[in-house]
C-alpha cells in the first residue's frame, strides 16, 4: 500500500490547525469527551522526521496551532507546551506503520465499555473488517502514558488499523486524520452495536470465510478509492 501524504506538503501551520479540528470534531461526534483523548499527525520536512500532536493539559477549543507539540520519532518534544501523556504509543505506531499517518486516540464510551470488560469486538457484523482483519484486538491493561502501554497498543494493531485498550479506551490509525477519525467512529459505533446486541443474547458471529471475502471486497475496493467508513471519495 501506498502511503499518501496525510497533509499539505510544507504547510505546518495548516497540519496543526488539522489536528485542532480533529480533536474538535472527535469531541463532537460524541466518541470523546473533555480532553481525555488526543491526535497526531505524522510531520516530515527537510529538517524533521516526526509527528504533531495534541499537548497535554489543554481544552482542544483553546487549543492554538502554535501549542500543537512537534515530536521526533526519538521521542524529543519541540515546544512550549509538553505533549499529550500518551506520546509514547502515538510516536510507537509511527515506527512500527508506514501507514500510520494520523491517530487517533479515544474513550469513547461504548468502545471503552467493553475495553473495561477487557473485551475485543469479534465478526458479529461485517463492517468488523474495516479495521484490518475479523476482529479488533483488546490490548492487556497497562498504566496510560506507560511504554508498557505503547507495546500492547503495537501488538494489538498487527495487521489491523484499530483497538482497544483494556480499562482505557481506543485507538484508530490511519493514511490521514479523517480516516483516523472515520474509523473511530466507525469502531465506536460497532462497539454500540454490539454491546446492544449482548443485552438480548449471544450475537451470531460470522464464519472466517464470510470475513474474507468482505475483507478482500475491502481492499479491492480501497483500490478504487474507498475509505474505511465504506464510502467512495472522489479523488
Ligand atoms: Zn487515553
Amino acid at each position: 500500500m501506498t502511503a499518501k501524504p496525510t497533509l499539505p506538503a510544507n504547510d505546518e501551520h495548516a497540519s496543526r490547525e488539522a489536528v485542532i479540528a480533529t480533536a474538535l470534531a472527535m469531541n463532537a461526534a460524541g466518541i470523546n469527551r473533555g480532553k481525555s483523548g488526543n491526535v497526531s499527525a505524522r510531520w516530515r520536512d527537510a529538517a524533521f522526521d516526526g509527528f504533531l500532536i495534541t499537548p497535554t493539559g489543554v481544552p482542544y477549543h483553546r487549543t492554538a496551532p502554535e501549542q500543537i507539540v512537534a515530536m521526533t520519532l526519538a521521542g524529543e518534544a519541540r515546544g512550549a507546551l509538553l505533549p499529550s501523556s500518551e506520546w509514547r504509543f502515538h510516536r510507537d505506531i509511527y515506527l512500527a506503520r508506514t501507514d500510520a499517518q494520523a491517530i487517533v486516540h479515544t474513550h469513547a464510551p461504548f468502545a471503552t465499555t467493553l475495553a473495561c470488560m477487557q473485551r475485543g469486538i469479534p465478526p458479529f457484523h461485517y463492517m468488523v473488517a474495516v479495521a484490518g482483519g475479523t476482529d479488533i484486538r483488546c490490548a492487556p491493561y497497562a498504566t496510560f502514558g506507560t511504554q508498557e502501554l505503547s507495546d500492547h497498543a503495537v501488538k494489538a494493531l498487527a495487521g489491523r488499523r484499530a483497538c482497544l485498550l483494556a480499562n482505557h479506551g481506543m485507538i484508530a490509525v490511519g493514511e490521514s486524520l479523517e480516516q483516523a477519525l472515520a474509523l473511530a467512529v466507525e469502531v465506536e459505533t460497532l462497539a454500540e452495536m454490539y454491546w446492544r446486541a449482548l443485552q438480548i443474547g449471544v450475537p451470531v458471529p460470522l464464519s472466517d470465510t464470510e470475513m474474507d471475502v468482505v475483507l478482500e471486497k475491502f481492499r479491492t475496493y480501497g483500490q478504487a478509492g474507498m475509505t474505511w467508513s465504506g464510502k467512495r471519495k472522489n479523488n
